[in-house]
């Protein structure tokens, strides 16, 4: 069989370059090893952040995930310099658990003309000529494309049949969470974060009234946490500033978690007709909630990079140079959010501007936009915001 585009993984990044290549008029497959719709990640706090938001409105996910139940609202961070609560028009996050947020996507994916969803089918290897990759093996089958998209997680099975190099980054912090109903929050926005330093504690409302209960801790506290995760996670949460109210909480999920996730990064367009995208080219850490936007986000720059080129036989090479180049969005990002893995106390520039930004708006705004994945990360990171910081130090 032949296609333009063969997406390996129908997660959130397969699915949505998969439904994008689809309405621009191209022939894909989308090849999932698991076997039913319903399966879903289960390890995953599916928030995803405001600088997500105009592309999933651009796309109609939005409203799709909001008529799923998706919860809607800001995030109110709490640092040792006090609570900063956005201002109203900032671009808001959005949550939908996975086992609602997967089918709703494989379902878009599979209703969109040209796209064909295969459930139950394993890559096992991929096609080559002439130094090319033209199409990948499932069991016995052959498939054709003018262009395969690993978009299989974080492990990518297709990076590693490719023999793609990873780059690998320690990440100090593990994380554990479940979901409760009953639980009244304190803080002044729906959702909020505790960046405790090193420790980070957030509270997701999520859909169907549920909340999540996130702890993500510094490593050096793991054996605090094995025997009763439960009751440890309850009692980190009862410990934070201005804690939620959890006396008619709730738990109505197993705790869920992670004691080491390091944060990967793979060259994404590795080989001659062969893309990575979503986790398989950066998985970042967890911890600031930033991989689901990621993955939908890069998956529309794929998509408009390179469908130009497949459907008229056009230079697919320049496409794919394009999407690179669009990726390093998430590249300067994520160099930063791997720092911030290492899970050490805040240096004294972080803690200079966090204590300007709560005394000036307009540095408070751009802390905002950059912890929502909203600006480009040097529009926060830079020599303006470190003068901006010192000035509103020294003055009177
Ligand atoms: C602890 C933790 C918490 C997180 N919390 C958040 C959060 O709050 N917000 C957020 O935005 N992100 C969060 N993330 C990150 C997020 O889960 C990922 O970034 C996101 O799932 C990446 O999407 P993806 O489509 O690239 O990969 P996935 O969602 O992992 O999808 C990959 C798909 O490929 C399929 N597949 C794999 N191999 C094959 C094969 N050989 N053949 C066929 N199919 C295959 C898999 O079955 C799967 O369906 C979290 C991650 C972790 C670990």
């Amino acid at each position: 069989m032949t296609y333009d585009v063969v997406i390996v993984g129908a997660g959130v990044a397969g699915c949505t370059a998969a439904i994008l290549y689809g309405r621009a008029g191209l022939r894909v497959a989308i090849i999932e090893k698991h076997r039913t719709i319903s399966t879903h990640k289960v390890l995953c706090g599916h928030f995803v952040l405001g600088g997500t938001q105009p592309m999933l409105r651009r796309t109609g996910l939005w409203e799709a995930m909001v008529d799923a139940g998706a919860a809607v609202g800001d995030i109110a961070r709490w640092t040792t310099a006090g609570w900063f609560v956005p201002e109203p028009g900032l671009p808001e996050c959005i949550s939908l658990r996975r086992e609602k947020l997967d089918p709703l996507l494989r379902t878009i994916a599979a209703g969109t003309p040209g796209v064909d969803l295969v459930l139950g089918r394993t890559v096992t290897g991929l096609l080559e000529s002439g130094g090319r990759i033209t199409g990948v093996r499932v069991g016995d089958e052959e498939i054709q494309a003018r262009l395969v998209v690993g978009a299989d997680g974080h492990r990518s099975p297709v990076a590693q049949l490719a023999g793609v190099p990873e780059d690998v980054a320690p990440n100090e912090r593990f994380g554990l969470w479940a979901y409760y109903r009953g639980v009244v929050p304190r803080g002044p926005a729906a959702s909020q974060i505790w960046s405790l330093d090193p420790d980070v504690g957030i509270l997701v409302r999520t859909d169907h009234d549920l909340h999540m209960l996130v702890a993500f801790p510094a490593k050096a506290r793991l054996a605090e946490f094995q025997a009763d995760r439960a009751g440890a996670l309850e009692r980190f949460m009862a410990c934070l500033p201005d804690a939620p109210d959890l006396s008619s909480a709730e738990r109505v999920s197993k705790v869920i978690g992670t004691n080491d996730y390091p944060c990967v990064r793979r060259d994404p367009a590795p080989r001659p007709g062969l893309v990575l995208v979503g986790d398989a080219a950066i998985t970042g850490d967890p911890t600031p909630a930033v991989g689901c936007g990621w993955a939908f986000r890069a998956a529309e720059w794929l998509v408009e990079s390179t469908a130009p080129a497949l459907l008229d036989s056009g230079d697919l090479e320049a496409g794919v140079a394009a999407y690179r180049q669009a990726l390093e969005f998430i590249v300067e990002h994520d160099r930063i959010g791997r720092r911030d893995a290492l899970a050490r106390p805040a240096n004294p520039v972080q803690k200079l501007v966090t204590k300007a930004a709560y005394r000036d708006r307009e540095l408070a705004r751009r802390v905002y936009l950059f912890s929502m994945r909203a600006i480009p990360a040097a529009g926060l990171v830079s020599a303006r915001t470190l003068l901006r910081a010192v000035w509103g130090a020294i003055r009177p």
